[in-house]
């Protein structure tokens, strides 16, 4: 039995790579169907040789994590990028992303990319909200090279998605840590256009450092996850520290008195912008609880 990474589905096979890196072609065993069971890209798997190009998938190896959309497990983190500037960044939608990559256990790992287009002054300030959070983030340039062998760094032996609307340079961002990639630029957001559509066939992209990359942009869609209200502060990390000091349990830190996460607000502990997106998203899932 081998075992190895499925990285891509296509037309009833699925392609494993062994740890010796050889790509073995392969049908999953009939019982599959039968159970339902999917195979995921990113699945690890045991696979059954049966000629020397040839196997059968026997066994799925438990999953760690499982992205929806685009359909990936083991994802092990998410590069949320944004651009500094052009196009100006938009916080709501970052933590949203933040948001997303929590829910779906992912770690995210902010990157904040044309940095050539701003002075140190003006990143600062961005920046500092989500160091401060204890967020991993990074700072790029493709242009000038700035923070690329971090960002590598952070790609070595993972297998991550880069998500992020689109312009902000995900294309040229994975174009330069791997040169031999050679994505035109805005092509993986193309692929997520075309997703809309079409079947997506999503595929890992092994980079030479042996970390994967999916090739389509994670959280297609930016539906909030479902989620109980309760639990939403729960992915805020800056909360922790106080919600346990709230008058009421179960307090939301929306309208409830003597709440503790408010007072934080208002004496600057936690950030406000970062609270008023709290806010919207705690709207969304009770008019979803609402509605369903
Ligand atoms: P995607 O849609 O997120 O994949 O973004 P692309 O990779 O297609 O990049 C969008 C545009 O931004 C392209 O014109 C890139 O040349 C440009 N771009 C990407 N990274 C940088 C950067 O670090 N600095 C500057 N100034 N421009 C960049
Ligand atoms: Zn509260």
């Amino acid at each position: 039995m081998i075992e190895g990474t499925v990285i891509k589905g296509y037309g009833g096979f699925y392609y494993v790579k062994d740890d010796q890196k050889y790509v073995w072609e392969c049908k999953p065993r009939g019982r599959f169907k039968i159970e339902k069971q999917l195979i995921l890209v990113g699945d690890r798997v045991q696979i059954k040789t049966i000629n020397k190009k040839n196997g059968v998938v026997e066994k799925v190896l438990p999953r760690i994590t499982e992205l929806v959309r685009p359909p990936v497990a083991n994802i092990d983190c998410a590069i949320v990028v944004f651009a500094l500037k052009s196009p100006e960044p938009n916080l709501n939608l970052l933590d949203r992303f933040i948001l997303l990559a929590e829910a779906g256990k992912t770690e995210p790992v902010i990157c904040f990319n044309k940095v050539d287009l701003l002075s140190n002054e003006e990143v600062t300030p961005v920046l500092d909200i989500y160091d401060k959070i204890g967020y991993r983030t990074i700072v790029t340039s493709v242009k000038t090279g700035a923070g690329l062998e971090e960002l590598r760094a952070v790609l070595k032996d993972h297998i991550s998605v880069f998500a992020g609307p689109s312009g902000v340079g995900k294309s040229s961002l994975l174009n330069a840590v791997q040169p031999g990639l050679q994505l035109k630029t805005g092509e993986i957001s193309e692929k997520l256009q075309r997703g809309r559509h079409t079947t997506r066939h999503v595929e890992l992209l092994e980079l030479d450092n042996g970390g994967y990359v999916v090739d389509t942009p994670g959280f297609s869609s930016l539906y909030l996850p479902q989620m109980l209200k309760e639990e939403l502060a729960g992915f805020f990390p800056e909360m922790n520290n106080f919600w346990q000091n709230c008058r009421f349990n179960g307090c939301l830190h929306n309208q409830e008195p003597d709440c503790a996460v408010k007072s934080a607000v208002e004496s600057g502990e936690i950030n406000k912008e970062r609270y008023a997106h709290y806010i919207m998203f705690l709207e969304e899932i009770v008019f979803h609880e609402r509605r369903f």
